[in-house]
């Protein structure tokens, strides 16, 4: 196992990798701007090092930084986290070719996961259900352009092969709007991402978001740990996760968790992932795999009681999986609900000082959160503040849990979505279980019931 590792990330994520680190006895190096360097993590880390200033590009986005990081600490390995370098394949080469290991998976699977057309590819050849589509990227011949939606059958999504975080997409809903669609989403793509390559696929209307976590190790073992439902979601940014997905039958996630298992075995996947789905009329269809640990990871740790961090750093340092199949159980229901500090009704970002911050408690309750009385929230990352995780023996024992853990939270000084949690926690919907993707927006466009 390593002695010390470099945690490149900041905020609750930082906080989770360190306290998984303690748990094997390794030693921590946190990297942190200047705006950061009251971060709890910085303070309980065996070393801390400055990166640069409070901008993400000469900070936390930085490579050749952290490297050095690693570098002048001696550390052996480094932990992405997610969001920042976490998907960003150069990245993880250039931390394997300066000697260290990065904790995730190799560098040829994320530049393979990140061009989606290729992952589609790879996917379908590796069994994996996927929304049918154009099979590959969109040329430049209109007529042929029509033909390829006439045969998917409208509506028909846009979508650019390098994009990421919902952008690069378009929905489009007749034959006239095809060819415009397509030129436009191309010539964004290349703006946005330097690759103006689009791929069609027919566009779900009301498709729930259910997605596999995987465990994947070096030795070819794999194993699936259920499923996540993360339907709600306000413009393609996730708000509430559960687990298990509600109405999703032990056969289905023995099914298509054998899928992802399989696809894991095919391309020599390594560490922790999710193969994400939209899932519609009882089938599941592939849209991307993310190659890195996820915000909404606790309420599979909460279900299966399996710590996926700890996990990540097993198999990195090249240990074979322990856990069998057989052995995993799922147990009861879990509830995650991120904080943002954001107006509840805007959704503006609000950063500031948090005047007091009183976390939630009980059993069944966990708070991953990095803030602290009179922490100063800056303005220059995401507005998540922290996450509230509750777990019951079924759906309704977590949901009232969630309640009395909102309700009991108190952070002032700032705006948070605590306001809208409540809101979905008692909205007739979300406790009936098992809404779509735009049920959330549709809501709050309705003011809610
Ligand atoms: P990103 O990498 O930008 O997150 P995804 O491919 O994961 O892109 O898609 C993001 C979101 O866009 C999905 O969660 C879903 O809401 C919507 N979406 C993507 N593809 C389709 C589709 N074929 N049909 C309906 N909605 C889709």
């Amino acid at each position: 196992m390593f002695s010390k590792i470099v945690i490149a990330n900041r905020g609750e994520i930082a906080l989770r990798i360190l306290r998984a680190c303690h748990t094997l006895g390794i030693k921590t190096v946190a990297v942190h701007s200047t705006v950061d360097r009251n971060q709890k993590h910085v303070g309980m880390a065996d070393e801390a090092v400055c990166i640069g200033p409070p901008a993400a590009l000469e900070s936390y986005l930085d490579i050749p930084k952290i490297i050095a990081a690693a570098e002048v600490t001696d550390a052996e390995a480094i932990h992405p986290g997610y969001g920042f370098l976490a998907e960003n394949a150069d990245f993880a080469e250039r931390v394997e070719n300066s000697g260290f290991t990065f904790i995730g998976p190799r560098a040829e699977t994320i530049r393979l996961m990140g061009d989606k057309v290729a992952a589609i590819e790879a996917m379908k050849a590796a069994g994996v259900p996927c929304v049918p589509g154009s099979d590959g990227p969109l040329g430049d011949d209109p007529q042929e352009n029509l033909r390829i939606a006439r045969e998917i059958g409208y509506p028909v999504i846009i979508k650019a092969a390098a994009g990421g975080g919902g952008r690069g997409m378009r929905v489009v809903h007749t034959e006239a709007a095809l060819n415009n669609a397509i030129n436009m989403t191309r010539t964004e793509a290349a703006a946005a991402f330097g690759d103006g390559t689009v791929y069609m696929e027919k566009f779900l209307e009301n498709p729930r978001h259910i997605e596999i976590q995987v465990l994947s190790d070096k030795h070819g073992n794999a194993i699936h740990l259920g499923e996540r439902d993360c339907s709600m979601q306000r413009r393609h940014q996730k708000v509430l996760e559960e687990a298990p997905a509600p109405g999703i039958s032990e056969e289905q996630r023995q099914k298509i968790g054998a899928v992802c298992v399989e696809a894991c075995k095919r391309i020599g996947y390594e560490g922790a992932g999710t193969f994400e789905f939209l899932y519609d009329n009882g089938e599941f269809y592939f849209i991307e795999m993310n190659t890195r640990i996820q915000v909404e990871h606790p309420v599979t740790e909460a279900i299966t009681g399996i710590d996926l961090i700890k996990q990540q750093l097993l198999i990195a340092a090249g240990e074979p999986l322990t856990i069998r199949q057989e052995d995993i159980r799922f147990l009861g229901h879990a509830i995650e609900c991120r904080l943002n500090a954001e107006d509840p009704d805007t959704f503006m970002p609000c950063p500031g000082t948090v005047d007091i911050f009183h976390a939630p408690g009980g059993p069944g309750v966990r708070v991953d959160s990095h803030l602290y009385d009179g922490y100063k929230i800056p303005p220059n990352y995401d507005s998540m503040i922290g996450k509230i995780i509750v777990h019951g023996e079924d759906r309704t024992t977590a949901i009232r849990r969630m309640r009395l853990a909102l309700a009991e939270t108190v952070c002032s000084g700032i705006k948070t979505n605590i306001p809208l949690q409540q809101r979905i926690l008692h909205d007739r919907g979300f406790v009936a279980g098992g809404q779509n993707i735009h049920y959330l927006e549709k809501t709050l466009q309705k003011g809610g019931n």
